[in-house]
C-alpha cells in the first residue's frame, strides 16, 4: 500500500508533529493529524484490516476483536472514505500521550493505558475529530468527557506506582476514564447518576468488551457498599467536600482522588491511614462539572 510509512515505531517527535530531521518530508502524523476528517477516516481504514492495533495489547483484545470493534464503529464511513494508513488512529493517540508526558505524567502503566484506549469511540461522531486534543468536550446533558491530561494525572496519583485490585469511579459519563482504569486495575466499578449517560457508556463499551468493568446507575455519593472496599476511588465530578460514605469504602492504605471546590477547584488526595484515620493532601488546580446528589 502506497502510504505506509517505511519504519515503525515512529518517533514521538514525529508523531507530535516535529520533523525528524531538517528538510525531511512531513511524516504521516504531521500531514494528517489536523484534518477534521481524521477520526472518521481512521475508522474507515481500520475496518479493512485484521492486524491493526486499534486497541492495544495487554487486556485480551486480540487483533480479530480489534477488527470487530473497528468494523462495528466504522460502518457509516467505509464506502466513500479513501484508504489511508491504519496506524493514524494510534499515531494521534501517541501524540496525545506525548503531550501528557510533557505536562508531567510519568507512570508508564498509565501512559500505556492512555495509548491503548480509543478516545474517539467515546465521543459523538461530530466531535470525534477532536478526540485527541487535550481538552474536555461535551457529551450531552451538560456533562463532559474529561481532559486526557487530568484523566492520566488522577489515575497516576491514585495508583502511586502500586498494583490496584478494586477501583471505584464516581461519574461514568461516556465511560472513557472507566475504560482507561480497566487497564490499570483488576476490577473497576463506575457509577453514573444520569440514566441516558449510563446507557451511553454501556453502548460505547459494548464493542470494546471490557470484562473487568462494571457500570452502575445510581448516586455515586453513596458509593457502592456491595462492592466495597476499594483500594482506589476516583471522583470525576467536584463536590464541596468528599462524601463520608466514600471515605469509609476505602481499604486501609487505599487512595481517593477527587476534585474539590466550587468555581475554584483543586485535586485532593485522601489516603486512609487507619480504621478511623484519613490524611489529605491538596494537589493542583482543576475544573470539573459538579457532583450532585440523587439520580435522574
Ligand atoms: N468520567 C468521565 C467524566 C464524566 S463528567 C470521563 O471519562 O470523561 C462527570 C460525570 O459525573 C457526569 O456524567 C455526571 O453526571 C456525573 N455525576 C455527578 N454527580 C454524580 C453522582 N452523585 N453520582 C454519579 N455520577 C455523578
Amino acid at each position: 500500500m502506497s502510504d505506509k510509512p517505511r519504519s515503525f515505531p515512529l518517533s514521538l517527535d514525529a508523531l507530535a508533529g516535529k520533523p525528524s530531521r531538517p528538510g525531511a518530508a512531513p511524516t504521516l502524523a504531521q500531514s494528517r493529524i489536523a484534518t477534521p476528517q481524521t477520526a472518521t477516516q481512521n475508522k474507515a481504514q481500520n475496518a479493512g484490516r485484521a492486524s491493526v492495533p486499534v486497541y492495544g495489547a495487554p487486556s485480551g483484545i486480540t487483533p480479530s476483536r480489534a477488527q470487530a470493534i473497528a468494523n462495528e464503529r466504522a460502518q457509516p464511513a467505509t464506502a466513500a472514505a479513501p484508504r489511508q494508513n491504519p496506524l493514524v488512529s494510534e499515531a494521534v493517540r501517541r501524540a496525545m500521550v506525548a503531550r501528557i508526558v510533557k505536562q508531567g505524567v510519568q507512570d508508564q502503566v498509565v501512559l500505556d493505558a492512555m495509548l491503548a484506549v480509543p478516545r474517539h469511540m467515546f465521543m459523538d461522531e461530530a466531535l470525534a475529530s477532536q478526540a485527541y486534543i487535550d481538552a474536555s468536550l461535551p457529551i450531552g446533558h451538560q456533562q463532559t468527557i474529561s481532559q486526557p491530561y487530568i484523566v492520566a494525572r488522577m489515575i497516576e496519583v491514585m495508583r502511586n506506582g502500586g498494583a490496584l485490585q478494586r477501583v471505584l469511579e464516581i461519574g461514568t459519563g461516556c465511560g472513557y476514564q472507566a475504560t482507561v482504569l480497566s487497564r490499570v486495575a483488576k476490577e473497576v466499578f463506575s457509577i453514573e447518576r444520569i440514566k441516558p449517560l449510563h446507557e451511553l457508556a454501556k453502548a460505547n463499551l459494548r464493542p470494546l468488551r471490557v470484562p473487568n468493568l462494571r457500570l452502575q446507575y445510581g448516586d455515586g455519593m453513596l458509593g457502592l457498599p456491595q462492592a466495597a472496599p476499594f483500594d482506589g476511588i476516583i471522583l470525576a465530578a467536584a463536590g464541596l467536600e468528599v462524601p463520608q460514605a466514600l471515605l469509609e469504602q476505602l481499604t486501609i492504605g487505599g487512595r481517593l482522588v477527587a476534585p474539590v471546590g466550587d468555581k475554584l477547584q483543586h485535586l485532593q488526595l485522601i489516603t486512609r491511614a487507619g480504621k478511623m484515620e484519613w490524611t489529605s493532601e491538596k494537589l493542583e488546580a482543576c475544573h470539573f462539572v459538579p457532583l450532585r446528589p440523587g439520580t435522574i
